[in-house]
């Protein structure tokens, strides 16, 4: 079966940071209210029947291996906390979905039977072509990676046209915009550029297997109402990182 989607349907990669569901200043981890928004948002993209959707969930509003790691905790262990962590956002996140009626299933990297099926690299496909929203949960399956590395790699393997990285800055630039004014940001940067001036917004890793797969990224701000959907739709927002071609 080719991992192609058949349709003329644009296929997707979303990537949410844990930290996207949670409320900011809240202590509880994951938001419903928040939840409830980007499930609104993923609704109406889905409902434009224009895209077929995989969702990778980051799982640093509750860990992130390194800092644990850094304060003394065995980093692999560390990193497995951390990905158990991201199924907690994707099951909160396929309930908020099922509930409004858009047809949702988490595969795990991680075998979780009771919970979630295991990823599977052809069931996947067949989800997203058959219309269903699929959320990669447990990131890789493997420590010391990322879920933004996840999502580069989910994308390869979906041969899908595009990662969308929904974050809390509106762009690339290049310098942190929150401790420089004068930051600069770019409209369209190339992969060279991220690895080569090791900008933050993203892991070389993830950068590095985007670049060799032809397969662009759009880093947007996910706190503008309507982004996500917007982003999802094909909208020209935030910063187009490619190849330069
Ligand atoms: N993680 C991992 N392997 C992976 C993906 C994630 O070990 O393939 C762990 C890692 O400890 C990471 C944590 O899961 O810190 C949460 O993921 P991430 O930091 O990417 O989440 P985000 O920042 O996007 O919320």
């Amino acid at each position: 079966m080719s991992s192609q989607s058949p349709s003329s349907k644009r296929r997707v990669i979303l990537k949410l940071s844990g930290e996207a569901l949670r409320e900011i200043g809240s202590t509880d981890n994951i938001s419903p209210e928040i939840v409830d928004r980007m499930a609104n948002e993923v609704k109406e993209a889905m409902g434009s029947g224009k895209v077929e959707l995989g969702i990778v969930v980051g799982g640093g509003n509750f860990w992130r291996g390194a800092a644990a790691s850094a304060r003394g905790m065995d980093r692999a262990t560390a990193d497995y906390v951390g990905m158990l962590a991201t199924v907690m956002n994707a099951l909160a996140l396929q309930g908020a979905l099922e509930h409004k009626g858009v047809p949702c299933v988490v595969q795990s990297a991680i075998e979780m039977k009771n919970v979630a099926e295991t990823f599977i690299r052809r069931k996947a496909v067949r989800h997203l072509s058959e219309g269903r929203v699929v959320i990669f949960a447990a990131g890789t399956g493997s420590p010391f990676f990322s879920t933004d590395t996840t999502a580069a790699l989910r994308a390869s393997e979906m041969s899908a046209n595009v990662v969308l990285k929904a974050t809390m800055v509106d762009g690339v630039y290049d310098s942190d915009p929150k401790k420089n004014p004068d930051a600069k940001r770019f409209d369209r940067v190339t992969f060279r550029e991220c690895i080569t001036r090791q900008f933050q917004v993203m892991d070389s890793t993830a950068f590095s297997l985007c670049m060799d797969n032809h397969i662009p990224i759009v880093i947007f701000d996910l706190q503008k109402p309507g982004n996500v959907a917007a982003a999802l739709m094909g909208a020209e927002i935030g910063t187009i990182v490619d190849g330069g071609d």
